[in-house]
């Protein structure tokens, strides 16, 4: 379903993704972990092609997202694949003059051309999914950091993307607001969306993952299932990481 074979990226001569292999199937839910600057960011804004790779393909079922193409048929084509792709940064990334309502409907409104009842019976589907739906003509700034998370998500949600990627999204928070925010990406693991989640939360990755990565220097040390990877993992590296961050 996502696909990413021998990605490779260097930022110079740094090397921060040496031919790393990722296979998600349809409906599972990946987490990937491993140390600040292992390569983690890089490795999931490559799937959307925002840090294009050195090397390597990354497929979203029959389309290889990274291909070459012209410039004009470029734009078009990434256009496409990031309507299919939802991302949750750290930094919710809102936008302060829009109205919680405005920032989900943008998107939709603009690149599927939905009329404004559609558009409203959409915010409020999403918003509630998210519990969102009482601060619908809020402004972001008028939220905590876990709301304006569970509005960002509810605005990813919207565009009804293959895939949602996460990339520490909540390690922003303050401790108390993390867990509404893992509500919500647990409700959505039980309805079966696809998932790619970076998180330092071993816990979390623990109860909600399928599969566990664990990356250290831009390689995949080790991967498997949850309870193999944070109960019994066999690389020295993941012991070590682990033992600092269980
Ligand atoms: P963290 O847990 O701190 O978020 P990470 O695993 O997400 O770390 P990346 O952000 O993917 O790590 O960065 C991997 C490496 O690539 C780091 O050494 C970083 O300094 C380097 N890097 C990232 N972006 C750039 C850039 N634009 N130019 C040069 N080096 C970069
Ligand atoms: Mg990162």
């Amino acid at each position: 379903f996502v696909d990413i074979r021998h990605a490779k990226k260097s930022y110079g001569t740094l090397e921060v993704l040496k031919d790393i292999n990722l296979q998600v199937q349809k409906g599972q839910i990946v987490a990937i972990i491993g140390p600040s600057g292992s390569g983690k960011s890089t490795l999931l804004r490559a799937i959307n092609d925002l840090d294009p790779l050195t090397g390597g393909e990354v497929w979203l079922e029959d389309k290889q997202i990274n291909k070459k193409l012209p410039h004009r048929q470029y734009e078009a084509h990434i256009n496409q694949v990031r309507q299919e792709i939802g991302m949750v940064f750290q930094h919710f990334n809102l936008f302060p003059h829009l109205r919680v309502r405005e920032n989900v409907t943008l998107a939709p409104k603009m690149l599927k051309g939905i009329t404004d009842a559609e558009a409203d019976k959409l915010a409020e589907e999403q918003l509630d999914k998210v519990g969102m739906l009482e601060r619908i003509d809020h402004y972001p700034s008028q939220l905590s950091g876990g709301q304006k998370q569970r509005v960002a998500i509810a605005r990813a949600l919207a565009m009804n993307p293959k895939v949602m990627l996460f990339d520490e999204a909540t390690s922003a928070l303050d401790p108390e607001l993390v867990e509404e925010v893992n509500l919500v990406m647990k409700k959505l693991a039980e309805e079966h969306m696809t998932m790619i989640i970076v998180t330092h939360e071993m816990s979390f990755a623990e109860s909600v993952c399928d599969r566990v990565l664990f990356m250290d220097q831009g390689v995949v040390v080790e991967e498997g299932p949850p309870e193999v990877i944070f109960r019994n993992p066999t690389s020295d590296r993941t012991k070590e990481f682990l033992r600092k961050h269980l």
